[in-house]
Formats: structure tokens, C-alpha cells, sequence
């Protein structure tokens, strides 16, 4: 388990500065919610630390080591998106393995450990299908097995619930937090759902123009009994 740390992290487009200044150190193996209304620096900040963006200023800090400077595929990250990104003529097993094969991994290799991944998401059975033979949230599994088969050591996730009707939202937040806990590894969550990220976090950190304005288990943060 390693400790992820901002440290005086800034992101600067231009002259808007969307993540000023902010100093976090986030609980190895714990369920982080960033929350926080549009446009206060979440995704900013969830880029910077997959390394989809760069930092303008400060650094990233994950078990002690700056990330920083390196690509996203080095960081230890692995990020689930909103639109979970599937190539559309790639089976199913062929998406969650892609990774790997950029990487080199020779097909027997990779067809094993996509094989375990859809297991843990309880995909099995669907491996050969194109993803739009999958429902939504079948499709989020997808997401989810293509971005843990690199073995991250934090799992970021920008608004993966939002594209899911509520029905299928509530069960999906039980999957998320089932697997994270299975997994033990960190997860740091982008919404703007109080509710959501009081169902799923050990931690809230609260977001507001482009600063951290408060951060604590939960019920704290909520004031809940
Ligand atoms: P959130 O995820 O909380 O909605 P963002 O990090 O997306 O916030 O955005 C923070 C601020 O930075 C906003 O003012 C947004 O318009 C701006 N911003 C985000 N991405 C870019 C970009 N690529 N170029 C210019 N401005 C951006
Ligand atoms: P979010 O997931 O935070 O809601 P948006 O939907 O606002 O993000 O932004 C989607 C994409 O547009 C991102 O790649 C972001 O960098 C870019 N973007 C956001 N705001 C701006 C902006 N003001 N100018 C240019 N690009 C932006």
C-alpha cells in the first residue's frame, strides 16, 4: 500500500488557475471521494495525478516516490472514465487486455490475466462480446477490469456513476466499494453527489474554487450522526 501525496499542487489553462496551491495526503488503502460543484478543480486535480495533465506547480507523490514528471502507464495510476472509453471492435477480453499488450505481454499472458480480471468483475461469460452487446453497467466493469489489469496501486475514477440510470447507480456504488475493500488498494472518486460520496467514502475532501475547503472521514464532513 503506498501513500499518495499532493504537495503545494497548482494547475494553471492560461490565466484561470483551477487547482491552486492544494496540499493533501490521502490514507493508503482507503476510499477517497473528491467532491465538489462544477468547475472547482476536481477532474483537474484527478488528471494531474494520472498524468493526463501536468502539474504547473508542486509535485505528486505516491509511496514516496514523485510521479510528477512521469508518463501515465509509469505512475502506479490507473484511471476509469465517465464514458468508460471502450474500443468499439475489440472484444471485450481484447479491451480489458489492451494495456498489456501495449506493453508487449505475449497473448497467452494476457488472455490469463484479463480471464482473472473479468472474474473479479463477474464478466466471465461475456469476454467475447463487442461492447455494444453489453448494458451500461456491464460496460463500466469492462472499464473497471481494463484499468485494475495494470495493477495500479490507486484507482482514479471521474464521475464513473453518472452515465448509469439510479437504479443501477445504487448497486454500482455497493460493487465499487466491494471491490476496493477486496482489493485493498486506494480508490480516489470524482463526484458531485453529497449522497454518493457519503455511501462510498472512508474520506470526503471537499473541493471549492480550485482549493481543498475542508477533508475528514465522512460523517464529519457531513455533520451526520
Ligand atoms: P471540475 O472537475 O470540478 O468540474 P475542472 O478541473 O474540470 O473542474 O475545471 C476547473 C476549472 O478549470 C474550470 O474553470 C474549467 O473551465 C477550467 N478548465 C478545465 N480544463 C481546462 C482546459 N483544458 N483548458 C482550459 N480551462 C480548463
Ligand atoms: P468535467 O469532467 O470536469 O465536467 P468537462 O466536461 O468540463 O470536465 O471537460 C471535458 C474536457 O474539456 C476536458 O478534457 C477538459 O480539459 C476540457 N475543458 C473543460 N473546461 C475547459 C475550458 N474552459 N476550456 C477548454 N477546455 C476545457
Amino acid at each position: 500500500k503506498a501513500d499518495l501525496e499532493l504537495v503545494s499542487v497548482t494547475k494553471r489553462y492560461g490565466k484561470t488557475v483551477a487547482v491552486n496551491a492544494v496540499s493533501h495526503h490521502f490514507r493508503p488503502g482507503s476510499y477517497t471521494c473528491l467532491l465538489g460543484p462544477s468547475g472547482c478543480g476536481k477532474s483537474s486535480t484527478l488528471r494531474m495525478i494520472a498524468g493526463h495533465e501536468s502539474v504547473s506547480d508542486g509535485s505528486i507523490l505516491l509511496g514516496a516516490r514523485d510521479i510528477s514528471n512521469l508518463p501515465p502507464a509509469k505512475r502506479g495510476t490507473a484511471m476509469m472514465f465517465q464514458n468508460y472509453a471502450l474500443f468499439p471492435h475489440l472484444s471485450v477480453t481484447e479491451n480489458v487486455a489492451f494495456s498489456l499488450k501495449m506493453k508487449g505481454v505475449d497473448a497467452p499472458t494476457r488472455r490469463k490475466a484479463a480471464g482473472e480480471m473479468l472474474e473479479l468483475v463477474d464478466l466471465t461469460p461475456l469476454g467475447d462480446r463487442l461492447p455494444d452487446q453489453l448494458s451500461g453497467g456491464q460496460q463500466q466493469r469492462v472499464a473497471l477490469a481494463r484499468a485494475l489489469i495494470t495493477r495500479p496501486q490507486v484507482l482514479l475514477l471521474d464521475e464513473p456513476l453518472s452515465a448509469l440510470d439510479p437504479f443501477l447507480r445504487i448497486r454500482m456504488r455497493a460493487e465499487l466499494r466491494k471491490l476496493q475493500q477486496e482489493l485493498g488498494i486506494s480508490f480516489l472518486h470524482v463526484t458531485h453527489g453529497q449522497d454518493e460520496a457519503l455511501a462510498l467514502a472512508d474520506e470526503i475532501v471537499v473541493m471549492n474554487n480550485a482549493v481543498i475547503e475542508q477533508a475528514g472521514p465522512a460523517r464529519q464532513v457531513f455533520n451526520a450522526p
